[in-house]
């Protein structure tokens, strides 16, 4: 994929076959049944009461609360808010809590934050549409016997292997259960006591009653409701039966009036469930009509990073890395923390379109949308990340004491004379680059080396003349002069020509600073590319730790502020560690394209 350095929100309208869709069926609604809402999720009678619905469309994003939000949801959240936006439509955020293991109000939370963060909001016309799976167990539990009742389920108690075996295969049919021909009243019976908790967990499943010979497995009686003790967050022991995915799902969307059902790619093959499902339930009085179609596009997967939960745990269970929200972590408060910016998240997901294939973005793109973001707004700043210390040994001659501060400016941001000027001042010893010296300049180096000039940025012209070295023979300090007449911005500055210049930090007045450097956390693009155990690829140099010095302008940083460090790339105040008296600084990303080298 290429490497777009810039990408303009405005300029790029990518491909988006969801947008074709979506404007046909608002043209052709004239005709179709009217669409009622009540303002609160419902069946069919709950909805035949209400007015019209004032939203054109409504979309849905429904995580299961059972982790961290990562790069990949960001895709399905703005995709499906920004529809909302475009269309005059509403976005549900929907917890998607029907399976009890695992969920967590730790990660309800997590993830109402992060949708905020990214700027979306699920409210509209002083309405919230927020919602939980949980809260229609009753309707399912209804809408299963329904089902049971209009022979369409029936209660299944072989094994799960005989289930298994059963089911056939791609090239094989399946058979049909032996308990597949039980009366509706003896199913509903039997389904009744699954509820009650006559039967031990795993002792039988509700299944759809459609085809065993379907050559869509999904058809082949899925399951519905499967028995199992388990303590949920919302409804707590109220059940020891939960319903499946394939079952809950559709149904919450025809519940909270959903018109365009969103998905990824691996759900095509449960489409014709969907509508299996719905059209029944809806035949039945249960649902109103028109009922919500299922859309399937492509997966957003990023390079160098794994977008999976369960291997993203691993991670954090393992030491791998310091918490979900670890800068290094594709997660989204993994990549607030590191420095990205909604507005780049959001550039970035929008520039990859929507398709009806799995795509893998290079994350050089997503960088590329982030210096786009920060150049024009990110102060900047002089930063001295590997220092070594520059002594100037005329500095008392030319100032008349070795106490005088000679002060020094420089525009806080190049393109934008709002942010004002940076103050900072020279004294006799500067912390510089250690890479600013060489005793035997390699052909084409123009910094630091005995004989040569150089300018020390928005300060004066000087000449290095050598450099002290330590008993173990290591260079402990390097000497300069400074070149009379030659400070920034005076008349005749100019008249040395030099070729390099020099970023530095006064030693009298640099703050020592705590530098996270983050680099990719794998080695490889695709991490866990055929089946791989990804944890064989991690990189071992992800985090480094060094301490540098930072100008005095920093010396008020508020967590989270956003920084160019010149030459060095990007920079932020961590948001959990930094404090004034004890900065931290995490590294965002370089100021050119990395990832490909
Ligand atoms: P994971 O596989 O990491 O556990 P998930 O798909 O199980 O993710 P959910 O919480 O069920 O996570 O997902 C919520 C929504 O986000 C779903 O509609 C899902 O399709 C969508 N989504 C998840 N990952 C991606 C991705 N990489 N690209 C686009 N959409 C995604
Ligand atoms: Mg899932």
């Amino acid at each position: 994929m290429s490497h777009p350095t810039e990408v303009k929100d405005e300029a790029l309208k990518p491909n988006n076959f969801l947008r074709t869709i979506i404007e046909r069926d608002l043209e052709q609604q004239e005709g179709q049944p009217a669409r009622h809402f009540a303002g609160t999720p419902g069946d069919a009678a709950h909805h035949a009461a209400g007015p019209l619905d004032p939203a054109k469309i409504r979309t849905r994003f429904p995580p299961e609360p059972n982790g961290y939000l990562h790069i990949g949801h960001a895709k399905s959240i703005c995709l499906n808010f920004g529809l909302a936006r475009d269309y005059g439509g509403i976005c549900h955020l929907r917890f998607d809590d029907t399976n009890p293991e695992k969920e967590e109000q730790e990660y309800v939370d997590a993830i109402k934050e992060m949708v905020t963060w990214l700027g979306w909001s699920w409210e509209a016309g002083g309405t919230s549409h927020l919602f939980s799976a949980s809260n229609y167990f009753d309707f399912m539990y209804r809408a299963a016997e329904y089902l049971v009742t209009a022979g369409l389920a029936y209660v299944d108690e072989q094994t799960p292997d005989e289930m298994r075996a059963n089911r056939g295969d791609f090239s094989t049919p399946g058979t049909d259960s032996p308990f597949r021909d039980r009366s509706p009243e003896a199913n509903l019976a039997r389904l009744r006591e699954m509820r009650d908790g006559t039967h031990p967990d795993g002792a039988m499943v509700l299944r759809a009653k459609i085809d065993m010979a379907s050559p869509n497995i999904n058809m082949r009686d899925p399951a519905l409701y499967r028995i199992r003790r388990a303590h949920h967050h919302n409804t707590g022991d109220k059940w020891c039966i939960y319903p499946m995915y394939t079952f809950a799902h559709p149904i919450e969307d025809a519940l909270e009036r959903i018109t365009h059902s969103i998905c990824t790619l691996e759900f095509e093959d449960q489409r014709p469930f969907y509508d299996w499902l719905l059209n029944h339930l809806a035949d039945g009085g249960l649902l109103a009509r028109p009922l919500p179609h299922q859309y399937e596009f492509g997966r957003l997967n990023l390079s160098y990073v794994v977008t999976s939960k369960r291997k993203l745990r691993q991670l954090v269970d393992e030491g791998h890395v310091d918490g979900w929200d670890d800068p290094r972590m594709p997660t989204l408060v993994g990549m607030r923390r590191r420095g990205y910016t909604p507005e780049a998240v959001r550039a970035m997901v929008e520039s990859t379109g929507v398709t009806k294939t799995n795509a893998w973005l290079d994350y050089g793109v997503l960088d590329g949308c982030l210096r786009a973001d920060l150049e024009g707004k990110a102060a900047r700043a002089m930063a001295v990340l590997d220092p070594v210390k520059l002594k100037l040994t005329n500095y008392a001659d030319i100032f008349g004491s070795l106490e005088h501060r000679e002060p020094c400016s420089a525009p806080a941001h190049p393109h934008l004379p709002e942010l004002g000027t940076r103050q900072f001042s020279l004294g006799p010893e500067l912390w510089i680059e250690h890479e600013d010296f060489m005793e035997a300049p390699v052909k084409g180096y123009h910094r630091l080396y005995p004989g040569n000039k150089a300018r020390l940025k928005a300060g004066y012209v000087i000449e290095c003349s050598g450099c002290e070295k330590n008993e173990a023979g290591e260079i402990a300090a390097v000497l300069a002069t400074i070149v009379p007449d030659t400070k920034s911005g005076t008349p005749g500055a100019d008249a040395v020509k030099v070729k390099g210049v020099i970023t530095w930090v006064g030693v009298h007045e640099g703050i020592a600073a705590e530098l996270r450097l983050y680099d990719r956390l794998f080695t490889e693009a695709q991490p866990d590319a055929g089946g791989r155990d990804f944890l064989e690829v991690l990189n071992p140099a992800s985090k480094k730790v060094v301490t540098g010095y930072l100008e005095p302008s920093l010396a008020a940083a508020a967590a989270d502020l956003k920084v160019q460090f010149e030459r060095h790339g990007y920079f932020v105040a961590d948001r959990i560690d930094h404090r004034a008296d004890k900065p931290v600084f995490n590294k965002i990303t370089g100021l050119r394209d990395n990832w490909g080298k």
